[in-house]
């Protein structure tokens, strides 16, 4: 195969560094980050690197060398990676002027868009561990990227667009698609893809979520969802059932997940649970008495309880948002 060139465009938290660091680290791409020249510019000034400074030089650079200056300094290290035959990725390209630069200059350049909805990525960057945004600073940053940096004409003129609103596995997967590879998920990210389905059925809309519970074999034995009694009203035609600020007219998930086999008479005994969040402390003591080994969680959820006890129970906690690529895909 010949060899890739790649350049990942999207606002602040769309999420295209997770989309660059999965291409470096899963697929061995070498990585070209533009924004590298902008730290080594404030460090030979001297200047303090901060979001204030890194914009002020972005934008000074730009003035001075015109707005395709990243691309221009960048090319001779992409050119060498192209020679050296190395698949390589572009992170930090954000302007039209750059993109044209490129285009004219690099073969077969593919431009991958990082979309999220403006709420999304807002949140995002106000939680990210390191140099967290206030709103403030989000919107001011938005707006310069756009109207400064000229960074609405790649995005809107992309070979590929990822959606990346959902999981990191659904953002993997996204990845994989446009690299033309076809991986198999593992049985957790498998059953936990059937989670999220089962989810869809929930009747309450404070919190949609889906179980199944598997035996050590992969079957499947029982599946539940966030529901109301069967035949009875949903909480979206009699309102919620309020007591203690939680919704106590559906059956939780997990719950009827374990009801349903004591229904239809089937042992959970050794099984695992896969739910989409992390169950409450109620379920857990279900899901504890009937044998249940191992409870794989989308997302953790209130009752932070059942980290304490999942050891004395003799049951192994899986987050699966913390789950490694190779914990998720099957290796070729
Ligand atoms: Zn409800
Ligand atoms: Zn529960």
């Amino acid at each position: 195969m010949t060899q890739r060139i790649l350049a990942v465009v999207g606002m602040p938290g769309s999420g295209k560094g997770e989309v660059t660091t999965y291409l470096e680290n899963f697929h061995n791409y070498s990585k070209v980050y533009f924004g590298g020249v902008t730290l080594d510019t404030l460090n030979e000034a001297g200047l303090e690197v901060n979001e204030e400074n890194e914009r002020k030089m972005r934008e000074n650079l730009r003035a001075e060398h015109g707005m395709a200056v990243y691309a221009k300094l960048s090319l001779p290290k992409i050119q060498k990676y192209l020679e050296e035959g190395k698949n390589t990725v572009i992170d930090g390209l954000y302007s039209w002027e750059e993109l044209k630069f490129l285009r004219e200059n690099v073969n077969d350049l593919r431009v991958i868009a990082v979309i999220a909805s403006r709420n999304i990525r807002y949140e995002r960057l106000s939680k990210r561990p390191i140099r967290p945004l206030t709103l403030e600073q989000v919107i001011s940053r938005d707006n310069s990227q756009i109207e400064n940096l000229n960074q609405g004409g790649p995005i809107s003129y992309a070979d590929h667009y990822i959606q990346n609103e959902f999981s990191i596995p659904e953002l993997h997967n996204s990845i994989n698609k446009i690299l033309g590879i076809k991986r198999r998920p593992s049985w957790d990210n498998y059953f936990m893809n059937v989670a999220n389905v089962i989810s869809t059925r929930g009747t309450c809309d404070r919190k949609y979520v889906g179980a199944v519970i598997v035996d050590p074999k992969h079957q499947i034995l029982t599946t539940g969802y966030n529901g109301s009694i069967s035949g009875q009203p949903h909480c979206s035609q009699v309102g919620h059932k309020m007591v203690n600020d939680h919704c106590v007219r559906t059956i939780h998930a997990e719950e009827n997940a374990l009801l349903q086999a004591a229904k239809v008479g089937v042992s959970l005994e050794g099984g695992i649970l896969y739910s989409t969040a992390s169950p409450c402390w109620n379920c857990f003591r279900g899901i504890a008495r009937v044998g249940i080994k191992r409870i794989v969680f989308g997302e953790m959820y209130r009752d932070k309880e059942i980290k304490d006890n999942a050891d004395n129970c003799g049951i192994e906690l899986v987050d699966f948002s913390k789950l490694p690529s190779d914990k998720l895909w099957e290796v070729d």
